[in-house]
């Protein structure tokens, strides 16, 4: 028996329209190039993206055509995330991060048929436009428009909201795109439907309890696995949004937390460790009392980190596991409904875990005997399925293999799964260490390293060993005017990990080099460390 309900389409066009009827005057803030701000309602912003969504069409894109932004965050940017997928055509971000090699590979691959870009970003975007097919630019910003661009704020001008409508688009058609980073063989995309985001915004959103009252500053940039679905769960609870624009640095995101009242804030953790720092030299000197969640994400983030936030500034750490192929959020933990009654250092081991899946998340981890217990200790690569992962990449047959023959999707890391549900990412498949046929986290000797005050950042790599056949190396960086020898390391992880498990070698440098996203770049590591 069918039931009786509704055949609704779940798209982007219900998301802003939604937004449009009932939170016009709730505020969209961006931090400009100048450090100002630009401050612009909801009714304001979403007027902006009806009228990009017609001028769009004007310029001759049909539905489905690709339209690349190459963007830091601001209002601007909320306008295309919003606006390409409301008038049917597919959001694609590049990551201005990249080589430019890697991004003309992209945007070709993607067929983008329009860049919007940053003024400010020229210099970069013009290492690879002229090897793209791009039929327009669109330069955004203040300041004069390079050679052959549209200006959007003239582009705007001249489009009438008027001739945009609410279309009830199939849920299964594109809305976005966003490429993996490559960190193996070649840039991926992947091909988000306006279902997919959707449900996510629905599923993420209220999973963090966000709601109207609530000022959310992403940190994480647009460009990366879907901005986190946050420009829609804002959008779709009316949640006041501040973008940071391009002052990524710990001071500048503090007086934005500080002056926005800023509730809700997002980011991977060299971002969080950054503010950390600040904090330290700095206690009390800014008013941060209305910040109820920190989120964390991308790499996992030390214990340490997360427990300075709370002991020392009162500050709460949720942490959330995902991939650009999950739309991206697979797990949260260190929600307050998931600490009801426990103990502090029970609340702390835990935010430190990936937690259990959202809703609409299934899991299940193999090993080389077919799937692991949830016994907390077997390990296993983690496979997921649900409305919101991936189900193939953007013409990319050669990588098919990455989905399982009853359709579930191998992320490539490697976990312990707790009875409760909560995962425990020990690795990335390719940067564990497999010594001597076992396996060491690398992950787990990371955070336990940045738990010892005189280091800043720990980055453990796999080196041959004629014995072992591979052997865990420490890459460390101290902290300012601290020191410490390998044997100092060596004790302090001892009395939590098995004898084999410590690195005899450690490394200490300046800085450890960091991927477009943020994360430890492991394979310059290897490369620098490896043969040596
Ligand atoms: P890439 O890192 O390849 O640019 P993604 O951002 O999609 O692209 O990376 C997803 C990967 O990042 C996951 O497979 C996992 O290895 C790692 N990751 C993401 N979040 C966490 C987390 N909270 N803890 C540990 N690892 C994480």
């Amino acid at each position: 028996m069918q039931g009786l309900m509704m055949d609704y389409e779940l798209n982007v066009p219900a998301i802003l329209r939604r937004a449009d009827e009932l939170y016009g005057d709730r505020e969209i803030v961006s931090r400009l190039p100048d450090k100002s701000f630009h401050r612009a309602s909801y009714a304001e912003v979403i007027s902006r993206t009806k009228r990009l969504a017609v001028a769009l069409r004007r310029l001759g894109l049909d539905d489905g055509d690709r339209v690349g932004t190459f963007m830091w965050n601001h209002h601007e940017h909320f306008e295309v995330y919003i606006g390409a997928p409301a008038g049917g055509f597919v959001t694609h971000t590049l990551n201005l991060r990249l080589h430019p090699d890697d991004n003309a590979y992209i945007a070709t691959h993607a067929a983008d048929r329009v860049l919007v870009v940053d003024k400010t970003l020229w210099p970069l975007a013009e290492q690879f436009v002229g090897r793209c097919a791009f039929e327009h630019v669109i330069a955004v910003g203040a300041g004069p428009t390079p050679d052959g661009a549209l200006d959007y704020e003239e582009l705007l001008a001249a489009a009438d909201e008027g001739a945009f409508a609410y279309r009830n688009l199939d849920e299964r058609s594109a809305a976005a795109m966003c490429y993996t980073s490559g960190t193996t063989g070649r840039p991926k995309g992947v091909l988000y439907s306006h279902r997919a985001i959707a449900i996510h915004a629905l599923t993420v959103g209220p999973g963090i309890g966000l709601t109207t009252s609530d000022t959310v500053l992403p940190v994480v940039p647009m460009f990366h696995a879907n901005a986190w679905c946050f420009p829609f769960s804002c959008a779709i609870v009316g949640a006041k949004q501040v973008f940071p624009g391009p002052h990524l640095d710990p001071v500048s995101l503090l007086e934005d937390f500080e002056q926005e009242r800023v509730t809700v804030s997002a980011g991977v953790p060299t971002i969080w460790m950054g503010v950390l720092q600040a904090l330290d030299a700095n206690p009390g000197g800014w008013d941060l009392s209305p910040m109820r969640m920190m989120t964390v994400g991308g790499a996992a983030p030390p214990r340490a980190m997360i427990e300075a936030f709370g002991e020392r500034h009162g500050l709460r750490v949720a942490h959330g596991w995902g991939m650009t192929e999950m739309s991206p959020v697979g797990t949260l933990s260190g929600l307050e409904e998931q600490e009801i009654g426990l103990e502090t250092d029970e609340i702390y081991a835990r935010r430190a875990l990936q937690g259990p899946p959202i809703p609409f998340v299934e899991i299940r981890a193999r090993g080389g005997e077919g799937l692991v217990p949830w016994d907390g200790a077997t390990m296993g690569e983690l496979e997921v399925r649900g409305p919101s992962v991936a189900s193939a990449y953007y013409e990319s047959p050669e990588a098919d293999d990455r989905w399982t023959d009853d359709g579930w999707f191998k992320t490539g890391d490697i976990v312990t799964i707790r009875p409760d549900g909560y995962v425990e990412i020990q690795d990335r498949d390719k940067d564990l260490v497999k010594s001597g046929g076992e396996w060491i986290s690398s992950v787990a000797l990371e955070n336990a390293l940045m738990g010892h005050p005189a280091v800043a950042e720990a980055a453990v790599i796999a080196v041959p060993d004629a014995k072992w056949s591979e052997r865990p190396l420490a890459v460390v960086v101290l902290a300012e005017g601290q020191s410490a020898t390998p044997d100092e390391l060596r004790e302090h992880l001892e009395p939590h990990f098995a004898k084999w498990w410590l690195p005899e070698r450690f490394e200490f440098v300046d800085e450890i080099p960091k991927t477009a996203v943020g994360k430890f770049r492991k394979t310059a590591l290897r490369e620098q460390f490896a043969a040596s």
